[in-house]
């Protein structure tokens, strides 16, 4: 669930919070949560964090190097990619024996200062484990996979409209390829759905279909409603970052209800993890896409 303008709000709220801040201990207790064991996790203790950023879906937070034998400091950075469930959250007291709503993945004591006792958990919700982690110096982070892969950032631009119009230039649906982080990074299954009723779009559009005036759209509303989500978490959210963060969702999830534009009834797609909702009189020319579970109860 935490796509790129939650991703965004979490990394500027711990950036201004943990910036300049001593590490004292750090600890993953979420079995093989943690993706890389050189250096050790250990390496953290006494470092100073030097801030907290986003790329695509990513969370990086970077800590201060040491010099070496060699003379060259080298500064680490702590990987963390949230996947659907996963949350990382400051809280001003440490955490209790017990924490029946979720499971840590990895624990971050600061240096406490003027009795402060603050902490960083990596948490996650539900059954699956897919959060990670990886410890990494600066020059692996650059190599690495995960990062290297990803396509332009989604916001604050994708790189114009003829840009967007190459990057999408496939076979492929556009509710398909605006998840895909190779092709464009930070979209995933909430906002698609926002991003394609904003710009009237069918979710089943090939990329390759899209007409300049087409691409002109969708590209406003991918800048357009990302920008507006994190405008609105600049406004709504504040330390500690809630476990659920007030998503302003017009379309998405709200399957049923009407149209905040035209009034019809929005529709939804079921499939086995997600669900793509949209507005058939503003997206599909009035037409209701085959439910795939509807089809198959009906069998
Ligand atoms: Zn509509």
């Amino acid at each position: 669930m935490p796509e790129l303008p939650e991703v965004e709000i979490t990394a500027r709220r711990l950036d201004a919070a943990l910036r300049g801040a001593r590490i004292e201990s750090a600890l993953a207790p979420g079995i093989n949560a943690l993706k890389t064991f050189d250096p050790p996790l250990s390496d953290l203790d006494g470092r100073e964090i030097l801030g907290v950023r986003r790329q695509g879906k990513h969370l990086i937070v970077e800590v201060e190097g040491r010099p070496h034998p060699d003379g060259s400091p080298q500064p680490l950075a702590l990987l963390i990619h949230l996947m659907s469930a996963g949350r990382l959250q400051l809280y001003d007291k440490r955490a209790g024996p017990r924490d029946r709503t979720s499971r840590l993945l990895v624990r971050v004591r600061l240096a406490s200062e003027g009795g402060t006792e603050a902490e960083l958990r990596l948490r996650e919700f539900g059954s699956k484990q897919a959060a990670w982690v990886k410890l990494l110096r600066a020059e692996e982070l650059e190599q690495e996979q995960a990062l290297a892969t990803l396509g332009p950032e989604a916001w604050p631009d994708p790189g114009g409209r003829d840009r967007l119009k190459e990057l999408l230039d496939a076979p492929r649906p556009l509710h398909t390829m605006l998840r895909d982080q190779r092709t464009i990074a930070g979209i995933g299954r909430s906002w698609v759905d926002e991003i394609l009723w904003e710009a009237r779009l069918s979710p089943y559009k090939r990329g390759a279909d899209l007409e300049a005036d087409e691409a002109q759209r969708l590209h406003e509303a991918i800048v357009g409603t990302l920008g507006v989500a994190i405008e609105h978490y600049e406004q709504a959210v504040t330390l500690p970052i809630p476990d659920k963060l007030p998503m302003p969702l017009k379309v998405h999830r709200h399957e049923g209800e009407l149209c905040p534009r035209c009034q019809a009834t929005l529709q939804a797609v079921h499939f086995e993890d997600y669900v793509i909702a949209y507005c058939p009189a503003c997206q599909t020319e009035g037409r209701v896409l085959k439910d795939r579970r509807l089809s198959r109860l009906l069998k």
